[in-house]
């Protein structure tokens, strides 16, 4: 049988339906800013996405475009000035940034409370002592996905693939705190199949197109593929969807699955900073 597909774009709309209605009960607008430094094409699409999602919760949304040569502390300078405005209420500086700038530098320089993407060391230490505030977009998707598949969180083995910042270790520690029990896999990780076949939720970020295979997989297994991999000009996740399906009792489709949900909760972080 193949198995349930976690329809992200669908779950999206819904949830800004759901911000829509809230904002009715704002007399302002919630302002987004993105930073972007240089002009990645890959970049530029999903900061468009990201303004498109505004537009439709009518929130404000505004993209600072700096040259790929500035210097850190021009970039310092630019999240100051954000930083100090009243009528923006979070700040996301698009990933990746050119090699001559550190990226945690410039995530320090984000005040938490404008921190939409959660991933200063404050937010990520309340995250860590499960203090509520701020979480990242992206783990904070990918946990509603699997909360709307109907499956509960809590006793399940949950297999995180990669141990990014950014998503495997915050969805790691997510699930954790939802009473999973969670094993992180990585590059070192020497049985990988042995640890993903006991995964009841296997979390793939791995950056590496199908990389994830069915016989990686325990049957009936909730399969959450945050992977964008490009080739030949298509779209693939980390995980082969064709034959993961059919082993799989619920699988994310790429497009349409975590992409969606992660923009779906800069707006949601976007007006919990905002009220
Ligand atoms: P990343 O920073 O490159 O991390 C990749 C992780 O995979 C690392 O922890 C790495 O291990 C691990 N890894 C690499 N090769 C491995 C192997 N052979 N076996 C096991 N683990 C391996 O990537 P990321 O930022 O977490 O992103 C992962 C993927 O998600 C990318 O395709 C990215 O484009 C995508 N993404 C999607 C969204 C979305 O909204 N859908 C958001 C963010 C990212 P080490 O730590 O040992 O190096």
């Amino acid at each position: 049988m193949s198995a349930e597909i976690l329809n992200g774009t669908r779950l999206a709309q819904q949830i800004r339906s759901q911000i829509r209605k809230r904002l009715k009960k704002l007399t302002f607008a919630p302002g987004l800013a993105v930073v972007q430094v240089g002009n990645d094409p890959a970049s530029t699409l999903y900061i468009k996405h990201k303004q498109r999602d505004c537009d439709k919760v009518h929130f404000h949304s505004e993209v600072h475009r700096l040259s790929s040569e500035i210097s850190q502390q021009v970039l310092i300078n630019k999240v100051d000035e954000l930083n100090d405005r009243s009528d923006i209420h979070g700040i996301l500086v698009q990933m990746p940034l050119p090699k001559t700038i550190d990226e945690q530098t410039i995530i320090d320089a984000i005040t938490p409370d404008k921190d939409v993407d959660g991933l200063t060391p404050h937010n990520l230490g309340d995250l860590f002592i499960n203090r509520e505030g701020i979480t990242p977009c992206t783990p904070t998707g990918i946990i509603r996905l699997i909360e709307s598949s109907g499956v509960s969180i809590e006793g399940k083995h949950a297999v995180c693939v990669g141990r990014s910042h950014l998503v495997g270790k915050p969805v790691g520690i997510m699930l954790l705190n939802r009473n999973a029990t969670v094993t992180y896999c990585h590059s070192r990780t020497s049985n990988l199949t042995e640890m993903t076949k006991q995964a009841d939720i296997l979390i793939a970020a791995v950056g590496k197109p199908e990389f994830i295979t069915a016989e990686m997989i325990k049957r009936g297994a909730i399969v959450i593929d945050v992977g964008i991999n490009s080739i030949e000009e298509r779209l693939v996740g980390d995980v082969k969807f064709d034959e993961v399906k059919d082993v799989a009792g619920y699988i994310t489709p790429v497009p349409g699955g975590v992409g969606p949900l992660t923009r779906a909760m800069l707006l949601e972080n976007t007006l919990k900073l905002a009220i």
